[in-house]
């Protein structure tokens, strides 16, 4: 196994200061279009719905929304609004923040299978969001008693909604 590298170590300041290196910050601004069915989710967020969509050949139900189904390779055109209800899939203890750095209080954060009344159980397998959790202890977590737990949006006030999945706070338990 290798324990040193050969070759010297450029230190920072003379890495920078050899020719053809630039020191810049990137300023790239971009835009681009969402496209028909996430526009449609998008659009209900700011409206406090969650909005899927239906494929019409296998009953599948879509969240987020998508053009084609993937299975069936059809166009999928009949979006519905979802209860926002679920239960919680997957959850983690995450200590690393949206931005990347380090957090001393740690989130929990994972993927909430959405309830889609009426539909197959198959369609249900789509209907999921990745989301933060509130309410949620880690003892929670490392017990598995997350797992399977009923759980509910909650939604910013609309007027600090944007047409983002951070319209949604976050993923809480449903009071029983
Ligand atoms: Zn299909």
């Amino acid at each position: 196994m290798t324990k040193k590298y050969p070759g010297t170590y450029l230190k920072r300041d003379e890495m920078y200061s050899l020719p053809g290196l630039v020191r810049y910050k990137p300023t790239a601004k971009y835009s681009f279009s969402a496209g028909i069915a996430q526009t449609k989710f998008l659009e209900g967020l700011k409206k406090g719905k969650i909005i899927g969509v239906k494929c019409p050949s296998c009953g599948r139900v879509y969240v987020p929304p998508r053009a084609f189904c993937e299975y069936c390779h059809v166009p999928m055109n009949e979006y519905v609004e979802l209860p926002g209800t679920g239960e919680i899939h997957t959850a983690v203890i995450s200590y690393i923040s949206t931005f990347r750095q380090r957090m001393d209080k740690p989130e929990i954060v994972g993927v909430v299978k959405l309830d889609a009344p009426g539909y197959t159980k198959e369609s249900y397998e789509f209907a999921g969001l990745f989301h933060r959790f509130c309410g949620i202890t880690e003892e929670d977590v490392i017990s598995g008693k997350a797992i399977g737990m009923r759980v509910k949006p909650r939604w910013k006030p609309e007027n600090e909604r944007t047409g983002s999945v951070t319209d949604i706070e976050c993923f809480e338990p449903v009071e029983s």
